[in-house]
């Protein structure tokens, strides 16, 4: 079993509150929610971060969780108001799970600059 928490939550051996699912990515409610709106999506596949994103392989797999963050957003009814997509990579952009992951943020305003 990995021990990555992220696939296991794709494997479905620890909880989570299951927003949308597709064959290549899933989205789950954060846990410590930053706005009303807080949800993570993932590619199935683990990819450790964005630094580790270029390749054609991974370009495919964070796409279709783009698209699924953007397809939830729709869902949820945050299209018309806005939201903040962010990917946190390493250190200093602030990452603590080492599973590429799309925060979709909404429900309220942002402001820029992050901290
Ligand atoms: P980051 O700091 O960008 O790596 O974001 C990791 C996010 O994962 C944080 O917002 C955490 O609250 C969230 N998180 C960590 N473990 C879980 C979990 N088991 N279920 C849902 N969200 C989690």
């Amino acid at each position: 079993m990995s021990d990555c928490i992220f696939c296991r939550i794709v494997a479905g051996s620890i909880p989570a509150t299951i927003v949308a699912r597709t064959p290549d990515a899933v989205a789950f409610r954060d846990l410590n929610p930053q706005a009303p709106t807080h949800v993570l999506v993932i590619p199935a596949e683990h990819i450790p971060s964005m630094a580790e994103a270029d390749t054609d392989r991974a370009e495919g797999q964070v796409g279709k969780a783009m698209r699924l963050a953007v397809q939830v957003a729709k869902e949820l009814e945050l299209d018309q108001s806005g939201y903040r997509l962010v990917v946190n990579t390493g250190r200093d952009g602030g990452q603590s799970v080492g599973h590429v992951h799309v925060h979709l943020l909404g429900g309220r305003r942002m402001s820029w600059p992050p901290g």
